[in-house]
């Protein structure tokens, strides 16, 4: 984090086992995960993630088949998060419609506001 508490370095790492994978394998990885202090301290240093999987899988051989650019997304739309509203009850909806105030719904994942007029909400309790 910076002093004006805004995100510096976010990072961290997944380590999942095949099914085949011998005693010997997991307790090397047990022995190397219990040395690495802090993700954000590699970071901070300015080691990358292929410098990551280095640190933490040593020489058990690493191989790179693909990289895969990251990104914060999130498919919502007004369309989809209105699906939401389906499963509100009719009378409910009437009850919203019949207020004839906005509503705004909030997709869970990324926290985009929606605004629902009691328009809206006549065409969404019409297509019924
Ligand atoms: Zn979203």
């Amino acid at each position: 984090m910076n002093k004006e508490n805004t995100v510096r370095r976010a990072g961290g790492f997944i380590i999942q086992l095949m099914p085949f994978a011998s005693e010997e394998v997991i307790s090397v990885l047990e022995n190397r995960i219990e040395k690495i202090h802090s993700v954000t301290d590699m970071l901070e240093k300015g080691m990358t993630p292929e410098d990551l999987l280095k640190e933490v899988l040593g020489d058990l051989g690493v191989d790179i088949t693909d990289k895969i650019p990251t990104k914060f997304y999130c498919n919502c739309s007004k369309e989809r998060v209105s699906k939401a509203l389906v499963s509100i009850s009719k009378k409910d909806l009437d009850e919203m419609i019949a207020d004839g105030k906005d509503i705004e719904v909030n997709c869970h994942f990324c926290n985009t506001n929606y605004v629902f007029t009691p328009e809206d909400l006549k065409k969404i309790a019409n297509n019924r």
